[in-house]
């Protein structure tokens, strides 16, 4: 992000504009929409403010003269559309005295840029591309039109006007803001939405009690949780919907190492957000110790979310963090997430089951050679089972060992996924005898193994097949 959308306060003094023809325009039409004073130079001389009501012109100042040399005392911004040369000694000039200027269409001479922009009154949507290109921005725009409700800037307004006076009858800031978040997503809020402000005003000083409203235990204390959020194998886009709207509920966010910061981003903005996975090099702060935080958190009236990578019921110890919290009486609850194996299976299309090829699946764990020796192989013979190992990667030489003890075929499709979903994802493919020798071409983990005739049916096997066939075609021809 290059440019940080602002907010700029009309009310504190004139935006100039420098520039003619209907682009100057165009850009006297948002400001004047916007309740601007705008001190215009009209670089052809032509002052034509057609399309722009009585109102809008009566905050025009029409000026005349060379703005280059003009005052700029006072003057909040600096706008040049449509002024040719003029525009870039302008920008100079109002770079040497430190206000902001855009040159329309013109990044390099421009110190800040106009977003496209959903209005919604007091709800404004400013949408950015950096510049690159407009037309982003308006199916941005358009895509966001449709999803907000049109009274959304009423229930902005609505709120306005009484958060001052609530606000004064809850002192825990949690609470105030829970307080808020009931109003717009229950009757009060669907009201103001319908148009129906009267009978919204009614129902919301029939509140007798705001903090018990807003949730508040009997001593007045805010109520506390941890919700348990699967986070997917990387992708936020992969995140569910319950997930984003606790991770944007969220007081604390407790995560572990493999949610990716794309992820941590979806989280609101003001919630802390504390690691306590291990890190490069460094030891985890160990089980006992994260239940414990979550218990504080969640003690001390905080909405507490454990985000995990994948789902947390999936090697994630999700079981142990919800007995921990239940003993100590802790509301809870639990969000999936998509695991690592359908990740995967996805993105590198693996069908994990087929037809008459693969009629089960095993997902286990081999994180060291001694846990993989400590597996069961001999219930994995069945050829029609698709086994999926996680945390495989050091022990790929034991796992190969154990499912040939097994009596699984030398020649059975496997393949190594590593970093699905996440941009720089990599797979190998090949047979169960040359697995280590695959996981030896991954540059980095995470990644699952996939053991199974199924593979056989993923994209990589095609591809690999397809450069296999032309090589030999190619070798043929010599
Ligand atoms: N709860 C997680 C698993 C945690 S164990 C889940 O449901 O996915 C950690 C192991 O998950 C890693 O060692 C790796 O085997 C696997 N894993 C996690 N993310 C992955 C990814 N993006 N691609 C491949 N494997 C992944």
């Amino acid at each position: 992000m290059r440019f940080l959308p602002v907010f700029l306060d009309l009310q504190t003094g004139p935006v100039l504009l420098v520039g003619g023809g209907e682009l100057a325009r165009a850009k006297l039409r948002v400001l004047s929409a916007a309740g601007a004073c705008v001190r215009w130079f009209a670089t052809d001389g032509n002052h034509d403010v057609s399309g722009l009501n009585a109102g809008e012109v009566a905050r025009i100042q029409f000026a005349a003269g060379d703005p280059l040399a003009a005052d700029l005392h006072g003057v909040i911004a600096i706008l040049c559309a449509g002024a040719g040369d003029v525009g870039i000694a302008m920008s100079a000039r109002a770079r040497a005295a430190g206000l902001p200027v855009n040159v329309m269409d013109d990044l390099e001479h421009s110190s800040f840029i106009f977003p496209a922009i959903v209005d919604r009154g007091d709800v404004v949507v400013a949408i950015g591309t950096g510049g690159t290109s407009p037309v982003v921005a308006r199916r941005v725009r358009e895509s966001i039109e449709t999803m907000l409700p049109g009274r959304i800037g009423d229930l902005a307004t609505f709120i306005g006007r009484f958060r001052k006076s609530i606000n004064g009858r809850i002192a825990q800031m949690p609470l105030r803001r829970r307080f808020w978040e009931r109003v717009i997503d229950g009757p009060i809020g669907a009201l103001i939405l319908a148009g129906r402000n009267l009978e919204a005003e009614q129902a919301l000083s029939d509140i007798t009690d705001p903090t018990i409203f807003a949730g508040a235990s009997a001593s007045g204390e805010a109520e506390g949780r941890v919700t348990l959020v699967g986070a997917g194998p990387g992708d936020p886009d992969l995140l569910t919907v319950k997930a984003l709207r606790a991770l944007q509920d969220a007081d604390v966010v407790f995560y572990d190492e493999l949610v990716s910061p794309e992820i941590l981003d979806r989280a609101r903005r003001d919630a802390s957000r504390i690691p306590v996975g291990r890190r490069i090099g460094k030891p985890g702060i160990g089980q006992d110790a994260i239940n414990k935080l979550l218990i504080e958190a969640a003690k001390s009236g905080q909405r507490a979310v454990r985000l995990k990578g994948g789902d947390a019921f999936v090697f994630g110890r999700g079981g142990e963090e919800v007995e921990a919290l239940r003993q100590a009486g802790i509301a809870y609850s639990v969000v999936p997430g998509i695991t690592a194996a359908l990740g995967a299976a996805a993105q590198f299309e693996v069908p994990l089951t087929f037809r008459n090829e693969a009629l089960r699946i095993t997902f286990l764990t081999a994180h060291k050679a001694r846990d993989a020796e400590a597996v069961d192989w001999s219930a994995l013979t069945d050829e029609k089972m698709t086994v999926v190992v996680y945390m495989g990667m050091t022990a790929a030489t034991s796992v190969r060992a154990g499912l040939l003890a097994a009596g699984r075929s030398p020649q059975t499709p496997v393949g190594v996924f590593a970093r699905a979903t996440l941009p720089d994802a990599q797979a190998a493919v090949g047979i169960l005898a040359e697995l280590p020798d695959l996981v030896a071409r991954i540059d980095r983990g995470p990644a699952i193994l996939v053991i199974g005739d199924v593979v056989a049916h993923s994209a990589p096997w095609r591809d690999q097949n397809f450069a296999q066939t032309i090589s030999k075609l190619l070798e043929a021809a010599e």
